[in-house]
């Protein structure tokens, strides 16, 4: 059967026995037409590709064409290193590879959407330091990102996962939710707590606007990364532990749809409203378009 909501993923999961990431692997294979096989060799191109996003944005102060935003992640990097991280080394490496794949999507360098570019650093980041704190195989990783792969995608048959249509919630709040699922998975949770912790991610984030200074995917989309990272951790903790979305998975994703169809269309990624249209936004639009 084709999976479209939470329910059907997690029915099928209990009817077959089958890890998310099983399932998962089935729908992307049924729906490329390609051998499972190669589906996950896809997974692992992927996978490499944000490692080198992270890599890059780690060392790079090259500013964006606003000049505004890009040595934000070597300032942070400067802060551990001088003074650790209070939440010690995963927190310190989620925040730094969510800031580093961030900046080097504004320098236009080589990123994976995940689900979008403007949202690129948070499941990389979770998954990828997770990962290396905890010595999480290949393997492991892969079948992480699968899991965050099919929420985005049950996710994506309700709505549009684009800021012009729904706000950033449809954005980041989904990338946040992908990214728990996926922190969920690599943790060793059940199907159950990976759709609860993608739910608590989600529901946590409604009503998120976008409201890019300038139209340009800079400010306030960088630093929402990290911290939209770290929501995610809070929602697989939270599900790990049992605890639950009153609302069903399914009626959050509702709630997303219908969330972003009354946000005011000043507040879709036309930067007409909220941050976007801040006394310092108009001055630093002044600045980049040399308007008098
Ligand atoms: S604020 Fe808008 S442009 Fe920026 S990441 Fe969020 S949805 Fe994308």
């Amino acid at each position: 059967m084709t999976i479209l909501s939470f329910e059907d993923l997690l029915n099928e999961s209990k009817k077959r026995n089958l890890a998310i990431y099983e399932i998962a692997q089935e729908e992307e294979s049924k729906l490329k037409e390609t051998p499972v096989s190669a589906i996950r060799t896809d997974a692992k191109f992927t996978l490499e590709a944000m490692k080198l996003a992270i890599k890059n944005g780690l060392t790079s102060t090259e500013k964006s064409v606003s000049n505004w935003c890009g040595d934000d992640t070597v300032r942070l990097t400067k802060r551990y290193q001088n003074m650790g991280a209070l939440f010690g080394k995963i927190f310190e490496k989620i925040t730094t590879y969510a800031l580093a794949t961030a900046e080097e999507n504004l320098r236009m360098g080589r990123i994976v959407a995940c689900p979008t570019a403007g949202s690129c650093g948070i499941v990389p980041s979770v998954l990828i330091a997770v990962a290396e704190e905890k010595n999480i195989s290949e393997e492991k990783q892969i079948d992480a990102l699968l899991t965050a792969g099919i929420v985005g995608l049950i996710i994506s048959y309700k709505v549009r996962l684009a800021g012009a249509v729904a706000g950033c919630q449809a954005e980041c709040g989904v990338a946040s939710a992908m990214s728990a699922a996926a922190l969920t998975e690599l943790l060793g949770g059940s199907a159950h707590e990976i759709i609860q912790a993608a739910t608590l991610a989600l529901k946590n984030i409604l009503g998120l606007t976008c409201d890019p200074v300038c139209g340009l995917v800079e400010v306030p989309c960088i630093k929402r990364n990290p911290f939209l990272a770290i929501h995610a951790v809070t929602a697989s903790e939270l599900a790990l532990s049992g605890i639950e979305s009153k609302i069903l998975p399914d009626e959050v994703v509702d709630t997303l749809k219908i969330t972003g169809q009354l946000m005011s269309p000043l507040l879709k990624e036309t930067s007409q409203g909220g941050l976007a249209k801040t006394k310092t936004a108009l001055e630093l639009e002044k600045k980049l378009f040399n308007k008098d």
